[in-house]
Formats: C-alpha cells, structure tokens, sequence
C-alpha cells in the first residue's frame, strides 16, 4: 500500500497518458510508437533506454501480430520489466550482508539528495530485522551534517561513532569499525561526505575511506550504497556514471519516487548502468524505505 502511495504521482501521469494513447490511436502504428516514445521520455526512462524498447515493442508486435492497441498494454508491461532487468533473473535485490559478523556497508551520493535520511531509514529497517547497527559520522565536512546523522541516530535506538567536523572521514571510519567490532555490532552504516564542487577530491576521499575499510575487514565493504534523487531525472544518471567510476556501487537507493511525476528513471538507471536499485524511498519517515520490485513496480504504473 506504501508503495502505490508514494508511487501516485508517477502512476497518474504515465497510467493517463498511455490510456489517453491507446483510446486515440486504436491502431498500432508509427505514429503511435513516436508518441508512445514521447510518453516514455518525459517519464525519464531515458533516450538511451527508450529506444531499446520502441525497438523491441515494434519487434514483438510484428511477431504477434498485434493490430490494435488495447493489446498493446500488456506488451509495454512486459517489455518495461524486460528492459529492467536485462539478462538478469527477476529477483529483487536486497542487500548482501553476512550471516554472522561485522558487515559494513557505505553509504555515497551527493549532498541533499537524502544520504542521511536514507541512512536513518535503513537503520531502523534493520534494527527492525533482529540486527545491532551502528552508524559513522563520516561526512566531517557539511555543516550539520553530523548532527543530523546523531537525530536519525537517536530516532532508530542506535549508536552514533563521531569526530568533530573538519577532521578525516577515514579516522572517523577506522573507529567506528574499531567500536562496532568490541560492540559485536553486525551491521555499520558508513556516511560520506557529498560536495561535487571538487569531485577530484570527493572521489580520493572516498578511495581513501574504502582502503581504511577493506584493510580492516577483508571483503568489505559489503555493500557500497549510491544514493541517488528521482526528481533530479538524467541528473540522477550522470552521477551514477561518476561515482560507478570511482567506486564500485553495488547498489543504488532512489529517494523521493514520492515526489516525482518521473519515476522512469528507476529502468534507465538499471539498464544503461547494470547496477540494480535496491530500495527506493518514498516519503521523509523512517519506514518509508522500501525493497524495489520492478515488477510491482511497471504493474503498478498501469494499476
Ligand atoms: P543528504 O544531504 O544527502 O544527507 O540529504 P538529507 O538526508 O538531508 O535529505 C534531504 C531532504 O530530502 C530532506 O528534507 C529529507 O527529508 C528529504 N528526503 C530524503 N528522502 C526522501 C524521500 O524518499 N522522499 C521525500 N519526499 N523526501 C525525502
């Protein structure tokens, strides 16, 4: 239900406008297929992916034999999931933590585009699974920063690993790992600082708390989280394609689906970067985080 709450404005827009296609044209023929590719971009599927799946969209309805467009519908369904996953079985991605241990997880993305809440939101998500979390203050560079994350810290019942601002991310992470191993702690959710007016340097401190990290503890981090924001649209995609770069993302969390009539950009992401949205948020509260299926999600476009 929270899903197709959050997930209003997006249905509304696309729903209407594919129906309003599909009663004006009746039959399936180019003109449909450009109009149904305006409809898809400026639900910011992206050009790129767009095209992909015109392509495919006429090639299945040459195979069917599909003349009018009210069968169309299904089609489009099933091509929308299809470009989503790829080669990829239609599993919904969750995270990769271990069964028994300290499993870090770092957390990245530009500021504003809700780090912090996303943190506080997964916190009291695991905390909410039988896990211990602890939280590192690594963003020592934006004012206010780490208080907010002692907010979110204080709201999920978990314990905050701080320095003062200004002082190095990778300190702050080197004792937060030192804490979270004497604490028995199975999970560390790891905030990084966000400012792209220096990328060069963003990215060579993030290199540089990623080695502090993987000399710590073999194999992790287990999980390198991008946050991206929906309502930002190709934006979102561009610093996909940064931070992928420069790090390996293993996941990207999509915030403020809620807020965006766009929520396209969710199969863009996953199709021209192969790198799978694991949660989506859709509001500003702690349980407003969730698993992303895109199956639910395209069925849930023409609901
Ligand atoms: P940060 O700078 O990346 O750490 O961003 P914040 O976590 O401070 O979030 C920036 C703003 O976005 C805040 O006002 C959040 O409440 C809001 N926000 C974060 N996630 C969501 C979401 O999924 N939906 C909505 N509607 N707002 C969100």
């Amino acid at each position: 239900a929270k899903y197709k709450e959050g997930m209003e404005k997006t249905r509304k827009s696309f729903s209407g406008r594919i129906n309003d296609l599909i009663a004006r044209y009746r039959k399936v023929d180019e003109d449909f297929f450009e109009e149904l590719e305006e409809v898809l971009i400026s639900a910011d599927v992206g050009v790129t992916t767009v095209m992909e799946l015109i392509d495919e969209l006429r090639f299945e309805v040459q195979r069917r034999n599909i003349k009018d467009t009210k069968e169309v519908r299904e089609v489009i369904s099933e091509k929308l999931v299809d470009i989503y996953y790829g080669d990829d079985n239609e599993v919904i991605e969750t995270l990769h933590l271990l069964e028994n241990g300290l499993s870090v997880i770092l957390v990245v993305g530009v500021n504003g585009v809700g780090k912090t809440t996303t943190i506080g939101k997964l916190a009291h998500r695991l905390k909410g699974e039988g896990k211990t979390v602890m939280l590192a203050a690594g963003d020592t560079f934006r004012a206010g920063a780490i208080e907010q994350l002692e907010v979110w810290g204080e709201r999920a019942g978990v314990e905050v690993i701080k320095q003062n601002e200004g002082s190095d991310p990778a300190a702050v992470i080197f004792d937060a790992i030192k804490a979270a191993k004497s604490r028995n702690v199975d999970v560390l959710l790891c905030d990084t600082a966000g400012r792209l007016q220096n990328k060069v340097n963003l990215m060579n401190e993030l290199e540089k708390v990623k080695r502090v990290i993987e000399r710590e503890i073999p194999g992790a981090p287990h999980e390198v989280l991008l946050v991206l924001d929906a309502t930002t649209g190709q934006n979102a995609l561009t610093q996909a394609k940064t931070f992928s770069k420069a790090t390996n993302v293993s996941g990207i969390v999509l915030t403020k689906l809620d807020g965006t009539a766009k929520g396209g950009i969710v199969l863009a992401i996953r199709n021209e970067l192969n790198i799978p949205v694991k949660f989506v948020g859709l509001g500003e509260k702690s349980e407003d985080l969730q698993t992303f299926d895109a199956n639910a999600f395209v069925y849930g476009l023409f609901a």
